[in-house]
């Protein structure tokens, strides 16, 4: 049987549709939908992903059967429009684009006008009768295949045109004639012939065989590789091709193009939000060439423009053109991202997907469709990346903060960031490696620039309107953008910024705000983000969706606050050891690892028992009524020892130790392997003592909490590292006497649990035996992946991205969870652990718990709770609210099969 490998789409010929996503891309499936629908779409043909796969694992050779599918197909669209591919009197011309299967956006490249030659450039001519517009045409076309498909360099053609404009004084493209275009094709095929030592191919079928091995070809050129990496896209998953008669949005002033969303991507807000230009072709929208006017009246208000909206200038297009919105609107059941041409005033309609939006703008389009009927709670819960809450949890500008406004842009993303000035992509990359915040800033960005697009805290452009390229990415990665700031000069060559009289360095600090547009130099306060109404509202229904609890990893007061602000259920890791850290108590710490024995480690405790005394009184009191889970003292205690010679000699002079018993103790101490070493429970066995403080320390401030708020405290004390069930036992029974003292003493008691982290793989193969001695598990992913995997987590960072890249493992083990190693062993754990603990309680606090994927992974074993730091609590919410409605559908298909089984 032969493959099909093309599939025609069009009022005449329509072969897919929009659940023919994965076959025909993106693009290519809703084009074919769109069709199905009644709408205005220009005939074309979809090559599927197949072919690019086929291509690519047959030595970049497509299939046998494809070249007379494409012939079948063209023919069709021929007869559609009734005109032939290649005649001079009547030509076709078409349109070649890329279409993956969730979109790319400028990663892959588009031809237009592709069929025009010396011959059928007269027939457009005649058909238009306007030799310019066939003209310029002609030369676009030539332009575009010759930079897209023969590898010529665009600055060379503009160099053309640049050079005409000089010698024939047009000051603008407008002012060239039919003739001038005539020429600037001559030399451009000569450009070509120079170039690449062969000329420019006539023949139609030579140039479309040409683009569609372009289209493929772009499928593995590094920024398509990169943008994939980023967006961990598949390499497999391949392009389809999408080729379509063309319709010109450049045939006069009854002819128009443009972009647009259904809703503003960037609020939500329900209005047609978008850009049009009259007379011109396709891309000059989104390369910033002309600056494109709003497409309503209420658009354009809003942007303080006096130029026609489409509204007003075209009102009967515009018209037609709503209603298409409103058609897209209830069948996609989501917002839109369209494209469309008018040619002699009628609407063609070219493309439409899901549109790309903030996460502001996802939550309000969400929340407003439950409200409008649309959409179902659930789906409104899965429309939301948990991810890109991130863009909202960030702080913004702080709004009575001096600043120095040099510029104002287009609010092309929103958040403010500030960094130091780079101009390029590499530069973005280094510096923000080294721990740098950057401002990538660019006359305007390309498909190059996504890497260090990726790197940088902000974009500003020089260039470009709110659909541009920097504009459309900056959104999508949730990184701030001011976008078409054409008062700044950027000269990238020079390092230097021009703004009025003033100059901007590279390192010098700005500021933008992707919210108002504004650009600021220096550094300007930033203030925490109010939180719209939408997200509590979608919040709330995620809390009422999920079953997993969701607390926080936190220590401070401050942290313990926001992560109760932002609905932590409690604090599932509270990390000792970082209360030690403050000046005013390392050197009690420091004191007691000196101690020569137990005598000397005593009179260090007891400095430090007052301050953790009250660091967990406070602590308890902010979580009030929720539990706390409180981990002993875990790290190796040369993590608190001095290495810099001036510290060392401070300590020792503040202790009253000599210089060389502090050099001796620090030897004695050394470790090889500090992490596989002296920390955790080996710790508290082998200083019993410092537990023994922390256990008082614990119940003394859970007590004088209890008292203070009058709320019962629940703390949960937390044993680290144990691989041993003795371990636990040990420290147990030491837990449980301090706590029988201090009731004694203070004549009152309180419910507390004790449990242990899984976090060696020896305590998850024995967790039978373990869970006879805890109240509770808590993995300890972190240390969990780097003992499955033997990877020290401090290491692992210089070899990690070669390991991802050449996929070893999918993605970085230390983000998200390995779900077949280390999962294995999580879920080992919790059947053996419950298998002798009915009630044992479940729980993640390594970084994995703020992962969405791994917080799914969780769902599905079973987990009570999963912990994370403050900032990622909203995205664990809402992530484990979609774990729980994709494991239900998936429990019901499955019930489904199984009776019709
Ligand atoms: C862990 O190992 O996963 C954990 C939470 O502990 P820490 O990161 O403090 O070692
Ligand atoms: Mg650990």
């Amino acid at each position: 049987m032969t493959s099909k490998w093309v599939y025609s789409f069009g009022k005449d010929n329509n072969e897919g549709d929009a659940t023919m996503r994965n076959l025909l891309g993106g693009k290519g499936s809703n084009l074919a939908e769109m069709a199905g629908l009644g709408l205005p779409v220009p005939p074309g043909f979809t090559i599927t992903t197949e072919v690019c796969g086929a291509y690519y694992d047959n030595g970049q050779n497509y299939p046998q059967e494809l070249s007379a599918q494409v012939e079948e197909a063209l023919a069709r669209v021929e007869a559609s429009v009734d005109a032939r591919f290649g005649d001079a009197d009547n030509p076709l011309l078409l349109s070649v684009r890329s279409g993956a299967r969730v979109s790319m956006p400028g990663m892959m490249d588009t031809v237009l006008n592709l069929g025009l030659n010396d011959d059928t450039v007269k027939g457009l001519e005649a058909q238009s009768g306007d030799a310019r517009f066939a003209w310029d045409s002609y030369r676009r076309f030539v332009q575009m295949y010759g930079d897209v498909v023969l590898g010529v360099d665009h600055h060379e053609f503009e160099d053309v045109i640049d050079t005409y404009k000089r010698d024939n004084n047009c000051a603008q493209d407008t002012d060239i004639t039919a003739e001038g275009w005539k020429f600037v094709v001559g030399e451009y095929k000569a450009l070509v012939q120079q170039t690449l030592g062969k000329p420019f191919p006539n023949d139609p079928k030579e140039q479309l065989w040409g683009a569609i091995s372009a289209v493929f070809g772009s499928w593995m050129v590094p920024r398509a590789i990169t943008y994939r990496k980023i967006n961990e896209i598949p390499g497999s998953w391949g392009t389809a091709v999408n080729v379509q008669a063309m319709v010109f949005g450049n045939m006069g002033d009854s002819c128009a193009t443009g972009v647009a969303f259904t809703r503003d991507p960037s609020t939500g807000e329900n209005y047609f939000y978008g850009e049009y230009l009259i007379n011109a072709q396709g891309e000059d929208v989104v390369a910033g060439i002309r600056t494109p006017q709003s497409l309503t009246q209420y658009g354009r208000e809003r942007e303080g423009c006096d130029m026609p909206s489409m509204e007003e200038a075209m009102p009967a297009v515009f018209a037609q053109l709503d209603d298409v919105r409103s058609k897209l609107e209830s069948h996609y059941r989501d917002m839109q991202d369209i494209e469309f041409t008018v040619q002699n005033d009628k609407l063609f309609m070219l493309q439409t997907r899901a549109g790309k939006r903030t996460a502001k703008a996802a939550l309000k389009c969400a929340v407003d469709m439950v409200e409008e009927g649309l959409i179902s709670q659930e789906e409104a819960l899965l429309r939301v990346d948990p991810q890109s809450l991130d863009q909202l949890l960030h702080p913004t500008l702080d709004p009575n903060a001096v600043k120095d406004v040099v510029t104002r842009g287009l609010p092309a993303s929103p958040g403010a960031g500030c960094g130091q000035v780079v101009f390029t992509s590499e530069a973005a990359e280094v510096k923000a490696h080294a721990g740098e915040s950057v401002i990538l800033c660019r006359q305007e960005t390309s498909p190059e620039d996504i890497a260090g697009m990726h790197a940088a805290t902000g974009i500003l452009t020089s260039r470009g309107g709110m659909t541009s390229h920097a504009a459309v990415v900056a959104r999508g990665m949730g990184r701030c953008c001011v976008a078409g700031a054409g008062d700044l000069h950027i000269d990238a060559k020079n390092k230097l910024i021009r703004v009025g009289d003033r100059e901007i360095r590279e390192g010098d600090i700005l500021t933008i705000d992707g919210s108002t547009g504004e650009v600021m130099v220096g550094l300007v306060d930033t203030i925490q983000p109010e939180l719209s109404g939408e997200f509590g509202v979608l919040m709330g229904w995620a809390d009422e969706r999920r079953r997993m609890k969701v607390r926080a990893n936190a220590e401070t007061p401050l942290d313990a606050k926001t992560a109760r602000d932002f609905g932590a259920e409690g604090i599932g890791l509270c990390r000792t050891e970082h209360m030690f850290f403050e000046p005013a108590r390392i050197q009690s710490v420091r004191e007691m690892i000196f101690a020569n024995d137990e005598g000397e480690r005593r009179v260090a405790l007891d400095k430090l028992l007052p301050e953790q005394r009250s660091d967990f009184a406070g602590l308890f009191e902010i979580m009030s009524g929720l539990p706390v889970t409180v981990r002993l003292l875990d790290p190796p205690l040369h993590e608190f020892l001095p290495h810099e010679q001036a510290d060392i000699d401070q300590f020792a002079q503040s202790a009253g130790i000599s210089g060389e018993d502090v050099a001796r103790r620090l030897g004695e101490l050394h470790e090889s392997n500090p992490m596989l070493g002296h920390r955790g429970c080996r710790l508290g066995i082998t200083y019993p003592e410092i537990y023994e403080m922390q256990a008082r320390a614990i119940f003394e401030g859970a007590l004088e909490a209890t008292v203070r708020t009058g709320a019962a405290v629940q703390p949960e004390i937390m044993i680290p590292l144990v691989g041993a069930v003795k371990e636990l036992e040990i420290l147990r029974t030491k837990v449980e006497a301090i706590a029988e003292q201090v009731f004694a003493e203070k004549g009152t008691t309180l419910e507390y649990t004790v449990g242990t982290m899984i976090e060696l793989p020896r305590a998850a193969l024995t967790a039978d035996e373990i869970a006879g001695a805890a109240d509770f598990f808590s993995f300890g992913t972190n240390d969990l992946t780097q003992t499955t995997l033997g990877m020290s987590r401090d290491d692992a960072a210089n070899f990690l991205p070669v390991y991802v890249d050449q996929g070893v493992y999918e993605r970085d083990p230390f983000s998200s969870l390995d779900t077949n190693g280390v999962g294995r062993l999580i879920e080992l754990a919790k059947v053996a652990g419950r298998s002798v603990n009915e009630g044992l309680k479940l729980g993640i606090c390594g970084e994995h718990g703020g992962d969405p994927a791994s917080v799914t992974f969780c769902e599905h074993v079973g987990l009570d709770y999963v912990s994370c730091s403050p900032y990622r609590v909203p995205i664990a919410r809402l992530a484990a609210a979609q774990a729980s409605i994709s494991l239900e559908r998936s429990e019901a298909r499955g019930a489904k099969a199984k009776k019709v089984a």
